[in-house]
C-alpha cells in the first residue's frame, strides 16, 4: 500500500491513543486544576470500537501505536485492549506512558498481553518536590512501578518535563537513577499545550541550556545523528556510552517531521497537539460505517493536514499559555493535554 502523506509529504504513521482523559495526579504543568469537564462516559469509546479503528489506521499505514491520556492505566482491563491490539498485522511497535502510579501491579499482565515498550514519566528525585508538582504523595509508587518495568521489560524510557526553578538541579541525577534501572531519560522543554495554564517562556529551560548543564557536569555531550528518524526527541550520547534524548519542541519545533496524530478516548481525531478541531470518528464507528467510508475520512483528513503547531507557536513571538483562559477549557475538555494524551 502506496502511504497516505500530508500536505507538506508527512506520511501517516504514528497514532498516539489515549485511553481515559482521567488522571490520578494534578501536575501544575499539565492538569493544575482540582475538577475538570470530564469527557462524558458514554462516549468514551468501548474498546471495540478503538480495536475497529485502529484496523482501519493500520490498513492505512500507521506502524507505530502509544497508548497514553490522561492516565492509561486507570482505564479498567488494560491489558485486555493490549490483547486484542497487539496481534494485529502492520503494528510494529505498541508502547505504553504511564505516570508509573500504578504500573507494579500492571505490568505482568500488561507484558504478557503484549505491550512492547514502557515509558514512565518522572520529574523528580525528591519526595517533597513530587508532592508540591503532582499534589499526591506517590514518589514510592512511581519507583516501585519502574523497577517493575525495569524487571519485566529489561529496559525503559523516562520522560522528564524541565521546569525552570521546579527541576532544573536535577538533570544529572536523573541521569544516574536512570542508568540504574537502565532507563533512558528523555528531557522535554516546557510547552505551552492546553492544560498548560501556568506556562511562561521563563520557566522553559532550553535544549541548548541543558546540553550545558549536562557537559559541565559530564564532558563532551555528543548528538547521535539519524537523520531518517521522525521521532520528536534528538539522541546524544556521554562518555561512558549513556544515551539520552532532548525533546525540544518548544524552541525548536520538529513539525517538518511529524507523522504523529491523536485519538481522544472519545474517538476525535487531531491532527496536531495544538490543533483546536479534530475529526469525529465516533459517530460513523457508533452508526457502524463501512470500512471505506471510515478510511476515506482518515485518507481526507489526514490529505488535507498543513499543521505545524508548535512551528507557528514560535513564530508568534512573544507567547504565553496556549489556551490560558480556565473557563476555555471548561467548555471543550478537547483542547486539554490530558484528553488528547502528550
Ligand atoms: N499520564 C501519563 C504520563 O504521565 O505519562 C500519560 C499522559 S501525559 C499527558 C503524557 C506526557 O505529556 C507526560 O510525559 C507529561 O510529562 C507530558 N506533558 C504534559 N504536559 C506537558 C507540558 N506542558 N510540556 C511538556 N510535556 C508535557
Amino acid at each position: 500500500m502506496n502511504a497516505v502523506n500530508d500536505l507538506y509529504g508527512r506520511p501517516l504513521r504514528n497514532l498516539r491513543l489515549s485511553v481515559t482523559d482521567r488522571c490520578n495526579l494534578r501536575c501544575e504543568y499539565c492538569m493544575p486544576e482540582d475538577d475538570y469537564v470530564w469527557l462524558p462516559r458514554e462516549d468514551v469509546l468501548h474498546f471495540e470500537e478503538t480495536s475497529a479503528l485502529v484496523d482501519v489506521f493500520l490498513s492505512l499505514g500507521v506502524d507505530k501505536i502509544r497508548l497514553t491520556g490522561g492516565e492509561p492505566l486507570l482505564r479498567r482491563d488494560l491489558p485486555s485492549f493490549v490483547r486484542m491490539i497487539a496481534p494485529k498485522r502492520g503494528l510494529n511497535d505498541l508502547a505504553l506512558t504511564t505516570n508509573g502510579v500504578l504500573l507494579a501491579d500492571q505490568i505482568d499482565a500488561l507484558k504478557a498481553a503484549g505491550l512492547g515498550r514502557i515509558t514512565v514519566s518522572l520529574d523528580t528525585l525528591h519526595r517533597d518536590r513530587f508532592k508540591a508538582l503532582t499534589r499526591f504523595d506517590q514518589l514510592d509508587a512511581v519507583h516501585a512501578g519502574i523497577a517493575a518495568a525495569h524487571r519485566a521489560f529489561g529496559r525503559l524510557k523516562i520522560d522528564t518535563v524541565v521546569i525552570r526553578g521546579v527541576n532544573d538541579d536535577e538533570l544529572v541525577p536523573l541521569l544516574e537513577y536512570g542508568k540504574a534501572v537502565n532507563g533512558e531519560v528523555r528531557f522535554i522543554e516546557y510547552m505551552d499545550v492546553g492544560g498548560a495554564s501556568r506556562w511562561s517562556p521563563d520557566r522553559v529551560v532550553s535544549c541548548r541550556e541543558m546540553l550545558d548543564t549536562l557537559s559541565r557536569h559530564y564532558g563532551a555531550v555528543e548528538p547521535i545523528p539519524d537523520p531518517l528518524s521522525s521521532a520528536p526527541a534528538d539522541r546524544y550520547a556521554l562518555k561512558d556510552g549513556t544515551t539520552l534524548g532532548i525533546i525540544a519542541s518548544t524552541t525548536t519545533p520538529f513539525c517538518r517531521a511529524c507523522d504523529r496524530s491523536r485519538l481522544t478516548a472519545d474517538g476525535m481525531w487531531y491532527l496536531c497537539l495544538y490543533a483546536t478541531r479534530g475529526i469525529d470518528l465516533r459517530a460513523p464507528v457508533r452508526r457502524r460505517a463501512s470500512v471505506d467510508e471510515l478510511k476515506a475520512l482518515i485518507v481526507n483528513g489526514w490529505r488535507a493536514r498543513d499543521d505545524r503547531g508548535a512551528e507557528e507557536r514560535v513564530a508568534l513571538g512573544a507567547r504565553r499559555a496556549f489556551v490560558p483562559v480556565q473557563d476555555l477549557l471548561r467548555k471543550d475538555p478537547h483542547l486539554e493535554m490530558h484528553t488528547r494524551g502528550g
